[in-house]
C-alpha cells in the first residue's frame, strides 16, 4: 500500500522528559501516554488523558517514520552534492517538498537529533517498562536495528514496577538495549510517601533501585528537597539520604519542591495544611541530606528549580547534567550550600513550576 506523505512521515510525541535528554538532545520515541499512577498529589503531569500502552505496531510505525526522515534528508543531502550530511539545506528543501512538515510535532526534535549525531534515545511517557517485556524487548530491538548509530536509550521507570519485574525480564530488557532508567525517588521518609501518594515505600524505592541495578541499568534517582515541609524536613532529609545511599545509584537529581497549581498539595498549602519550607529553611534541609549521603555516583543540580544563589548572585551549584562526584566533592557542595545560606536565600522565593 503506497502511503501519502503525511502518513509516511506521521510519529507521536509526548510532552515530558528529563533535562538532561534535552540536553544531550534525546529523541523521543513514545510507548506509552501518561502515567498509569497518575495519583501523586504535588504532581501536575499528564492529567489531561487516560494512561494508554501503545502497540508494538504502532510504536514501530512512527521508528519506521523517523527512518523515513532520515533517509530522505540524507537523499536530498546526496542530491545537493552534499554527500549525504543532513544539515540546513537538506532540512529545507524536505519542507520546500512537503510544507505540511511546519506543522509535525516532533519534526524540530527528529531533525536537531540527526544533528546532534543520533545518539540518545528517551522513551516516553512516565513508565515505559509497565510494558509487557516481550513487546519491550521487540520495540528495543527494532529501535536499536533502525538506528544504529545509538549509543543510550532511557526511560521513566516506577520503583514498584521494577519490583514487579522478575530479574529476568529486567535483564532482557536491559540486553535488548534500555540503558538507564530514571526514577522518581521523591523521598525515603515513609510518612511523607504515604502522604503524596507516592505508590512505593522507602522499602520499595531500595529493593527497586538495587534490583535495576543487579540487571544492569544506568539508574537516576529525582529527589525533592522541601517535600516534608516544616512538619517533617528533619525525617525527609535523612530517611532520603538513607534511602539514597543504600540504593547508591549512578546519579542522584535534586527538584526541589514547588506547589504545582491544581494539585492535591497545592490545596493543602492554601488551606494552611502543609507549611512549606522558606528557600533557606530548603537549603537546610539539604545541608543535612547531603551530609548524610553516603554514595559513590553523582550528584547532580540540574534543573532550574534548583534557583539558589551565591553571595555574587550566580546559581549556586552548577545546574550541568553530571553534577559532583561523591564522595570526592562532597565537601564542596558542603560549602556551597554553606555560603548559600550566608548569601541570604532566605529572601528568594521559590519557582512556580517550569
Ligand atoms: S508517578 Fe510520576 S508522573 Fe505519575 S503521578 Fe507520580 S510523579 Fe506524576
Amino acid at each position: 500500500m503506497i502511503k501519502s506523505v503525511a502518513e509516511k512521515y506521521a510519529f507521536e510525541t509526548g510532552v515530558y522528559r528529563p533535562p538532561s535528554e534535552g540536553g544531550s538532545n534525546s529523541l523521543l520515541v513514545r510507548l506509552t501516554r501518561n502515567c498509569p499512577w497518575n495519583r501523586c498529589t504535588f504532581c501536575g503531569m499528564y492529567k489531561t488523558e487516560k494512561f494508554q500502552v501503545r502497540s508494538v505496531a504502532e510504536i514501530k510505525q512512527d521508528i519506521d517514520a523517523m527512518a523515513a526522515v532520515r533517509d530522505d534528508l540524507a537523499a536530498l543531502s546526496r542530491r545537493s552534492g552534499q554527500g549525504g550530511e543532513i544539515g540546513h539545506h537538506a532540512a529545507m528543501a524536505l519542507i520546500e517538498k512537503n510544507p505540511e512538515l511546519n506543522h509535525h510535532q516532533g519534526f524540530a526534535m527528529l531533525y536537531h537529533w540527526l544533528l546532534s549525531g543520533g545518539k540518545t534515545v528517551f522513551l516516553q511517557d512516565a513508565n515505559s517498562i509497565i510494558m509487557k517485556t516481550d513487546q519491550l524487548v521487540a520495540v528495543l530491538e527494532y529501535l536499536r536495528k533502525t538506528f544504529p548509530s545509538l549509543v543510550r536509550v532511557t526511560s521513566y521507570a516506577r520503583s514498584k514496577t521494577v519490583m514487579q519485574k522478575s530479574l529476568d525480564d529486567l535483564k532482557a530488557i536491559r540486553r535488548a538495549g534500555l540503558d538507564r532508567l530514571h526514577v522518581g525517588l521523591e523521598s525515603g521518609d515513609d510518612a511523607v510517601l504515604k502522604k503524596i501518594q507516592k505508590g512505593a515505600t522507602a522499602e520499595i524505592h531500595i529493593k527497586g533501585g538495587q534490583k535495576a541495578l543487579a540487571a544492569g541499568f544506568q539508574l537516576s534517582e529525582y529527589w525533592m528537597p522541601g517535600l516534608g515541609g516544616k512538619a517533617r524536613w528533619q525525617d525527609h532529609a535523612r530517611n532520603t539520604a538513607r534511602v539514597l545511599s543504600e540504593i547508591n545509584p549512578h546519579y542522584i537529581r535534586s527538584r526541589p519542591f514547588r506547589s504545582w497549581p491544581g494539585t492535591p498539595l497545592a490545596r493543602e498549602i492554601a488551606e494552611g495544611a502543609f507549611e512549606m519550607l522558606t528557600p533557606a529553611e530548603q537549603l537546610r534541609e539539604l545541608r543535612l541530606t547531603m551530609q548524610e549521603l553516603s554514595v559513590t555516583g553523582r550528584v547532580c543540580f540540574d534543573h532550574a528549580g534548583n534557583y539558589w544563589k551565591d553571595p555574587q548572585g550566580r546559581h549556586l551549584f552548577t545546574h550541568g547534567y553530571e553534577g559532583y562526584q561523591f564522595p570526592q566533592e562532597k565537601q564542596t557542595v558542603l560549602d556551597l550550600i554553606d555560603e548559600g545560606l550566608m548569601a541570604g536565600n532566605r529572601q528568594q522565593t521559590p519557582l512556580t513550576h517550569l
